[in-house]
């Protein structure tokens, strides 16, 4: 029997990922899609349906009526709730159905990630798992994300569930699957992982644009960090010096990938968690500040966060 599929917020990560899944999922499939913003619902239905059926429904509740196995990527811990918890529209409201399997992939706390996975469990909805990712919209785009997965009782892949493991190899790779223990876990992880690169991407702007400005050559000083102790992949991949890495955001006036009002909001999580249970976050709190000015500059509102760089007024 073909599996349903429905996809939560086709945006700058959904739309690939969803695409991932209707390309290689049975022609039988059908793929049911949601997100507030319509025009990228009809977007997708209008590039890709020659893979299979697709099909736009205009509430959370409706993807969860229709499908066996629900994939959620959207902005923030608000959104997620709603998503799932609204009483009249959410997933919650929808016929029960203990067998259907919900990823969320958005980076949120992981206190919101328990509070909507037992209650959603509570109410015979289904299995929610927290599945947060890596790898940026490249990854997405190559199928190639990272998952880190949190779940109600500690086991994996098909202890979970049995079609956990094949639907995230639809959109990753499966080296790359990290069961991180009960639900919320994968976000803790993943919060970790963010604060780090983002951390380390605002000193790429910063030793990139002290570099230039002392006269070095912006290749040439790419060249030097990449072969010396300052190598990191936000500088390899992310590197936020117009044209020096010719895939990275910058190289195209910073245009798609992470926006800055999105750092804002994991390096938020970062010092929240550090926070929780007790760890000094200076970096992450330095950082914080300067991203929440990056964030409503003019230059930078809605372009990739390596645009950090143009707001310290480096070199272009
Ligand atoms: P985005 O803003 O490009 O896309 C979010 C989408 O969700 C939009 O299309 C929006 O219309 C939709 N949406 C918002 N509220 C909704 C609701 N209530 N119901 C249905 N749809 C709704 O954001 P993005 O860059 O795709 O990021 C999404 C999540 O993934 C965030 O939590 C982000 O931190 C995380 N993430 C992003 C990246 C990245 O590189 N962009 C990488 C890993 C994780």
């Amino acid at each position: 029997m073909a599996i349903h599929y429905g996809f939560i917020g086709l945006g700058a990560m959904g739309y690939p990922m969803a695409l991932n899944i209707r390309r290689k999922a049975s022609p039988e499939s059908t793929l049911y899609i949601y997100d507030v913003h319509s025009p990228f619902c009809e977007k997708f239905v209008a590039e890709n349906s020659s893979y299979g059926p697709i099909k736009v429904v205009s509430s959370a509740r409706e993807v969860a009526d229709m499908a066996d196995i629900i994939i959620s990527i959207i902005p923030a811990a608000s959104h997620v709730k709603t998503v799932y918890l609204d009483a009249k529209n959410g997933i919650i409201a929808a016929k029960s159905n203990q067998k259907r399997l919900m990823l969320e992939c958005s980076t949120i706390d992981a206190q919101t990630a328990r509070d909507v996975g037992n209650a959603i469990l509570d109410a015979s909805s289904g299995i929610y798992i927290d599945t947060p990712v890596s790898g940026g919209v490249p990854g997405a785009l190559a199928g190639t994300l990272s998952f880190m997965i949190g779940s109600q009782e500690p086991s994996a892949g098909f202890d979970i569930h049995p079609q956990l493991e094949a639907t995230m190899s639809l959109m990753g790779t499966p080296s790359k699957f990290f069961y991180c223990g009960k639900l919320g876990a994968g976000l803790a992880a993943k919060i970790s992982n963010n604060y780090l690169s983002g951390t380390i991407l605002l000193a790429s702007a910063e030793a990139m644009a002290i570099g230039i400005k002392s006269g070095i050559d912006k290749h040439l000083l790419y060249k030097v960090i990449h072969n010396s102790t300052g190598q990191s992949f936000m500088c390899d991949h992310v590197n936020p010096v117009p044209g020096v890495v010719a895939h990275a955001p910058a190289s195209r006036d910073y245009e798609g990938g992470f926006k800055a009002q999105m750092m804002v909001k994991d390096m938020t999580l970062g010092v929240d968690a550090a926070a929780a249970v007790g760890i000094k976050p200076s970096t992450g709190q330095a950082a914080l500040e300067l991203y929440k000015e990056a964030a409503v500059d003019s230059r930078c509102i809605d372009r990739d966060v390596s645009v950090v760089y143009r707001f310290l007024n480096g070199p272009e």
